[in-house]
């Protein structure tokens, strides 16, 4: 039977964390503050939504929310990141994408102060990762899988990690991070041939395809422990990861479930980069 590594005592540490925070910035004048940028009505934005904000008062952060509508214009949602970005009591933003496709999401995306880019969108947060310079934020689901296997005593350094998926919200920017904490990564994508003989050789997996099934029991080794990123609708209802966990379970050392597994711990993470983004706030004055 593999180890479970289940998100919510890792969201649960880092939230207690951070209510010490959230309480030392309150006495020092400043609330942070985290604005929540919807465009429609997609049920998974809405879910992520509901838990951001039942994250954000357990720590004690404030919530704004923008809500526009699914047909809204390009020039209505500048308005609002403008108004974002001006206004010095909000710290954070999260805009939920993907957007509608009659919207230009790079362009707004880049268009957000980088100073409150709380989310990793912007080119600016990227460069931060890729540098390790600068003041930008990891994409709080990369920084997640990090803190999932810290939590779990988990250490990168020195091992071989196979990442399946090279998007920037994720398979990039956590292989990047991953390198950053001395792993030495595989990157694997729809391209790879023979993918279960790379992925075979990991110590650690990582996998964000979003494709239900992608990872099966070819792909392990007894040993390894695998962090499952996917996000799919499962064909009984509810949703599931990308790996087959009934027959992926058995053979490895320690595994994420989905749900219940990274993604619990993504709001956690997005509340520790908006009263990250408050201190340096305060400490500019
Ligand atoms: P994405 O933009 O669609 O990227 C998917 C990546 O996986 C691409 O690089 C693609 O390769 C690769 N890929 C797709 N099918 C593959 C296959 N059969 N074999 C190997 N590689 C394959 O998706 P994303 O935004 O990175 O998200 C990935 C998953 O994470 C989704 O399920 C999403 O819902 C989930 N997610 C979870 C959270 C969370 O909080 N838990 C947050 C965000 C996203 P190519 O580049 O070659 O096309």
């Amino acid at each position: 039977m593999a180890e479970i590594l289940k998100g919510a005592p890792v969201a649960e540490a880092i939230s207690c964390q951070l209510r010490a925070r959230a309480e030392e910035l309150k006495a020092g004048g400043v609330t942070p503050c985290l604005a929540l940028l919807r465009v429609g009505e997609r049920p998974d934005d809405l879910s992520y939504e509901r838990a951001a904000v039942r994250r954000c008062e357990s720590i004690g952060l404030r919530v704004v929310q923008f809500a526009l509508e699914e047909d809204c214009a390009q020039e209505q949602i500048e308005v609002v990141i403008r108004q974002i970005n001006e206004d010095e009591a909000i710290h954070g933003c999260l805009m939920f994408r993907p957007l509608p496709e009659h919207l230009d999401e790079a362009a707004l995306c880049e268009l957000l102060t980088p100073e409150k880019d709380v989310d990793g969108m912007t080119a600016g947060s990227l460069s931060t990762v890729l540098t390790g310079r600068g003041r930008g934020f990891a994409p709080c689901t990369a920084q997640a899988c990090l803190e999932l296997l810290d939590y779990y005593g988990c250490d990168p350094a020195g091992k071989h990690v196979a990442v399946i998926g090279r998007s920037l919200v994720i398979g990039r920017p956590v292989a990047l991070m991953l390198q950053a904490r001395d792993a030495t990564v595989t990157m694997c994508h729809s391209k790879t041939r023979d993918m279960p003989a790379f992925c075979r050789q990991a110590e650690i997996l990582v996998v964000a395809a979003g494709r239900a099934g992608v990872v099966d029991r070819q792909f392990t080794a007894p040993d390894q422990v695998i962090v499952d990123v996917g996000v799919n609708a499962s064909p009984e209802g509810g949703i599931c990861g990308d790996v087959c966990f009934a027959q992926v379970e058995p053979a490895v050392r320690a595994i994420s479930p989905v749900p219940g597994g990274v993604g619990a711990v993504t709001t956690a993470v997005l509340c520790k980069h908006v009263i990250e983004a408050a201190e340096r706030a305060l400490a500019k004055g």
